[in-house]
């Protein structure tokens, strides 16, 4: 487990590494940058660089850890991708089925398959599973259909990095959606008009928003605040709430 600077989220858990890009959101992909970067240290765990890796012996981390955290699934990697198999998929849900304490958020572009699998009935969810879809403009709203079709108990949107606007998107079972701007060396741009719809699709579906950061090449001078405030809403659920 790591400590992130993400906003949303408070660590990182690992127990896939390695991806593959299969949407315009993928890009710039940050987890493949970071893996090329670790294999090249001789990081044991990244030996494989950006190849979809199981970890089996990161199963127990969660365990370990006492105090209460909310923990982003697999940052280095997509927990649905097509070469995890189905078997492992479900030890990471074991895993978090047995530790209430924490919250576990695990976040796909592969909706597909997530719902394939939920519809098969593999998947077991429990309350502190928050399951969240990748959509980074109107040409993949599908994922949320998808989404809003399994049993997630609690669902969400991360429209990082949003590089086009999403008008008149479906909210209706979803919790929360985050907004975040790209980031890096050639960052596309966001515009403010798409941020303010998303924002106010939110408000007016009684969805919780969060605004992540404006991005670009230096994201600590574009900051975080739209319209002169900062939006860190959270799903209106106990974060640690017991199974
Ligand atoms: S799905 Fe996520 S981890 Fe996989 S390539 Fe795309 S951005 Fe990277």
């Amino acid at each position: 487990m790591n400590n992130t600077k993400i906003e949303w989220t408070e660590m990182t858990w690992n127990p896939t590494t390695g991806c593959d890009k299969i949407s315009a959101g993928c890009k710039f992909c940050y987890a493949e940058v970071m893996a090329k970067r670790l294999q090249a240290m001789g990081v044991e765990k990244y030996k494989n660089g950006f190849e979809v890796t199981i970890h089996e012996d990161e199963l127990h981390a969660p365990y370990n850890w006492k105090k209460p955290k909310v923990i982003f699934v697999n940052s280095m990697s997509d927990l649905f991708h097509k070469d995890v198999p189905i078997g492992f998929i479900r030890k990471v849900f074991k895993v978090m089925k047995d530790n209430p304490q924490h919250v576990f958020q695990v976040l796909t572009k592969r909706a597909d398959i997530l719902r394939y699998y939920d519809s098969e009935g593999w998947l077991e969810w429990t309350h502190n599973i928050w399951m969240g879809v990748s959509v980074e403009n109107n040409k993949v709203t599908k994922r949320i259909d998808l989404l809003r079709e399994t049993g997630a108990r609690v669902k969400f949107l991360s429209c990082e990095p949003l590089i086009g606007p999403i008008p008149n998107m479906n909210l209706t079972g979803i919790d929360w959606v985050i907004v975040g701007g790209e980031s890096g060396r050639k960052p596309r741009p966001m515009k403010e008009e798409w941020v303010t719809d998303i924002k106010n699709q939110c408000l007016k579906a009684g969805v919780a928003f969060f605004f992540k950061q404006w991005g670009g090449t230096n994201k600590k001078k574009t900051g975080r605040l739209l319209e002169g405030k900062t939006w860190d809403e959270m799903p209106e659920i106990e974060l640690h709430k017991s199974i």
